[in-house]
């Protein structure tokens, strides 16, 4: 509807028909728009939906619940996804999002809104081609039974991840440098941010520690790094190997630096 950056309610209006099934809102996950952009609020598209007795449904990615699991230092109130509870309570029918981005699930998607559109949904013969086996179910069940019980913060990997501390990201950053300085490995300590969303959450970072591998072959000691048992993902900026233990469990931060010796005597 109406142009790249600009868009309105009257546009989606003018291009309603008596051939109109549904009004579909995707939202874009993966690219930003900046400068002069306009978009209708949600709540307005919900009435104008209403009006034309046609479903608003929304596609809205990343399956932020939007729970208050953070505190605002961890995850500022401006880095959030439209949260999936909002897009309801804004007079959506029907939204669909992600179980695995920020959800932190298995692979599947979520449908969720009005009963009688979503029976309507499950009757469909599309269903049996995309519905999902038991062990997704299982993964699934065990994961809303995290958020609804309060648990997700710390048993949810991307959610323990989304929360940790700077001040406890710090204090692992500064215990593993002196691990490998002591084993002669040369790094360093460093401010650094961390990208998240897998794709879902474009140009939001947060603050985090970073251990970085001073080193002057990077590409062959991230190779090194790489080819290890376990293997290690790293990254290098400005010639160096950074190391981000957001992503790492705390518990394998010893075999995080018996890797790195490891590789860096390779
Ligand atoms: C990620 C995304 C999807 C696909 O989600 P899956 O992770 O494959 O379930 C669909 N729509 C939008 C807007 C997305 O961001």
């Amino acid at each position: 509807m109406g142009t790249t950056n600009r868009t309105r309610a009257a546009d989606y209006a003018a291009a309603i028909s008596d051939r109109t099934g549904a009004m579909l809102l995707v939202h874009p996950s993966n690219f930003r728009m900046e400068g002069f952009t306009e978009r209708p609020a949600l709540a307005e598209l919900a009435t104008l939906a209403r009006r034309f007795s046609v479903p608003l449904i929304e596609d809205q990615g990343s399956g932020w619940l939007g729970l208050d699991l953070f505190t605002p230092e961890t995850f500022p109130a401006d880095a959030r996804e439209p949260a999936v509870r909002d897009s309801i309570r804004d007079g959506t029918d029907i939204v669909a999002f992600s179980a695995d981005k920020l959800l932190g699930g298995p692979q599947a998607g979520l449908v969720v809104g009005r009963a009688d559109l979503l029976a309507r949904i499950g009757r469909h013969p599309l269903m049996r081609a995309v519905r999902v086996d038991k062990v997704t179910y299982a993964g699934l069940e065990a994961t809303l039974r995290a958020f609804t019980s309060g648990r997700a913060a710390a048993t949810v990997p991307v959610m323990r991840m989304l929360a940790l501390p700077l001040a406890a990201l710090e204090a692992r950053a500064t215990r593993l440098t002196a691990h490998l300085r002591a084993s002669g490995v040369a790094c360093d300590t460093a401010a650094g941010v961390s990208t998240i969303g897998g794709g879902s959450l474009p140009g939001e970072t947060l603050p985090t520690r970073l251990v970085r591998l001073e080193t002057d072959a990077a590409d062959r000691l991230l190779a090194a790094l790489r080819a290890g048992r376990p293997p290690i993902i790293a990254r290098i900026a400005d010639d160096r190997i950074c190391l981000d233990l957001r992503t790492v469990p705390d518990h394998d931060d010893d075999a995080l630096g018996c890797g790195v010796i490891d590789a860096a005597a390779r």
